[in-house]
């Protein structure tokens, strides 16, 4: 069904597992094959298996896939109309679905709830585990209410899946789940990836870098016709990649750019081209990523030191998934240094930023909705709007928290502010905001630590991810 002809890695051991009842936390790396270990057990159980994902871009994708093999999977999430949704909701209820792909969010509705509630419940399967941490890399506060939603389900038989999880994350995965560690076994296969070269190369001023990416791009010759490959470069700041980006473009070097200031539809344009191989090379901040399962990725480097090393490693990981050689290299220049550890302000603002965050949305809703975020930054912080980009953190963070939403009104690009809820009680506590900045500023300094680390990388990312080296991979 799954046209594979035999298990790789511990997919057996975590399929048996699943099949006998036995919760796990699967950890392995991008490319592994983690899908099969809740795939195969949901289509070999009488139940409903549920999948937890954080990307609703990826859901149809998947979903896809296992209906081309006869799977019955589908999805319900806010891509979809009412209509629509409802009609797979009464699909849920007449017993359709051997997976079901939801975000958390999905089970704030009660009609949801009710429905999936009246279904024996195989499998929980947890995408993207890591998301449930505030500890790791992508928090999702949503993903806190696993716990919650595990019990709705009947606390049925539960796998957590993620490519990167520290030890910390580890047990607050399990935590959150509301389970002892002793009822979960660890399954990690390690982190390596062996067709990856990982390099780090210090470099000194703007110049050398550019110097440095042509040379990096010319040895796969992707300006050559015949050559074949992608090719991503990140950036922390969209800033510094559009610079890049104009040096490219007087070197003739075809490129793409993404990133957050861009609009929804260039965005999905500039992913498209990427994927269809048209446009080779992409240019690109963090906000590159989710969903590029490009199997011929050649070479990831980064222009400058990502926040950590858990970006990082995820960034990387989309280099190579066919298993040929392919180069990761980090460029580091460290008079980037305090660009870096301002960026990480601008990414945490204050509690009392919050409060004030708040309060605008609270009494000026209207005139921030007509007159835009830039116009609200500058009620907020004066002439020096331009630089401080508190306002856009703050405001992502509250989307992911539901306290304000976006976008079901749009007006030309710019997409209306809603106001849901309370602001959240952690967002407005100075000790809970300084533990974050703290941690970020560990986990940067980690990353700076990687950079200069002079002996094997790997076994720096291993100690990294996994405390010991793995016991059995
Ligand atoms: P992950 O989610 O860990 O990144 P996927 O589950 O998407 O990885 O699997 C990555 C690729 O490996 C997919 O193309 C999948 O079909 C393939 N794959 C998974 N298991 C096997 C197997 N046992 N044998 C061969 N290919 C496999």
């Amino acid at each position: 069904m799954f046209g594979h002809a035999a298990f790789q890695g511990r997919q057996q051991a975590i399929i048996d597992r699943t099949l006998a009842g036995g919760h796990s936390l699967v950890l392995m790396p991008t490319g592994g094959g983690k899908s099969l270990c809740y795939q195969l057990p949901a289509v070999m159980q009488e139940g409903l298996t549920v999948v937890l994902s954080p990307l609703i871009a990826l859901m149809k994708d998947q979903v896809d896939a296992l209906t081309s093999r006869g799977i019955d999977a589908g999805f319900i999430n806010s891509s979809l109309n009412k209509q629509e949704r409802q009609a797979r909701l009464a699909a849920l209820a007449a017993g359709s679905y051997k997976l079901l792909y939801v975000t958390p969010e999905r089970f704030q509705k009660t009609d949801f709830c009710d429905m999936i509630g009246r279904r024996p419940i195989s499998l929980l399967a947890i995408d993207e585990a890591h998301c449930v941490s505030q500890w790791g890399h992508d928090f999702r506060p949503d993903y806190t209410r696993v716990g919650d939603i595990r019990r709705l389900l009947g606390s049925p038989t539960t796998i957590a899946l993620t490519a990167t999880a520290t030890r910390a994350v580890q047990q607050d995965i399990i935590h959150q789940l509301g389970l002892g560690p002793d009822e979960v076994e660890l399954f990690h296969e390690g982190i390596d990836r062996p067709n990856l070269t990982l390099a780090v190369e210090e470099v000194w001023g703007e110049e050398d870098k550019l110097r440095r990416l042509r040379e990096i791009l010319a040895t796969d010759a992707i300006a050559r016709e015949q050559a074949s490959g992608s090719h991503i470069i990140y950036f922390t700041l969209i800033k510094t990649l559009d610079r890049f980006s104009r040096l490219l473009e007087a070197e003739g070097l075809p490129h793409g750019c993404y990133h957050g200031g861009l609009s929804a539809a260039e965005r999905r344009r500039m992913q498209e081209a990427f994927l269809a191989g048209e446009q080779r090379l992409m240019l690109a901040t963090n906000a590159f990523g989710m969903g590029i399962d490009k199997p011929d990725i050649r070479t990831v480097t980064h222009a400058e030191v990502p926040g950590s090393l858990e970006s990082y490693y995820q960034e990387i990981g989309r280099a190579g998934r066919d298993g040929l050689p392919s180069r990761c290299t980090l460029l580091y220049d460290q008079n980037d240094l305090p660009m870096l550890m301002e960026f990480l302000r601008w990414a945490n603002p204050e509690a009392d930023f919050y409060r004030r965050v708040y309060h605008g949305l609270e009494h000026d809703l209207e005139r921030i909705n007509a007159f835009g975020l830039d116009w609200f930054n500058e009620q907020l912080v004066g002439r020096q709007a331009h630089h401080d980009r508190r306002l856009d953190s703050a405001i992502l963070m509250l989307e992911r928290y539901g306290t304000i939403a976006r976008g079901s009104n749009a007006v030309g690009d710019r997409r209306l502010i809603e106001l849901l809820g309370e602001l959240p009680p952690s967002l407005a506590d100075d000790a809970d905001r300084a533990a974050k900045l703290r941690r970020d500023q560990e986990k940067l300094l980690a990353m700076v630590e990687y950079a200069r680390w002079e002996d094997d990388r790997r076994t720096f990312l291993e100690t990294y991810f996994l405390g010991d080296p793995p016991a059995d991979a």
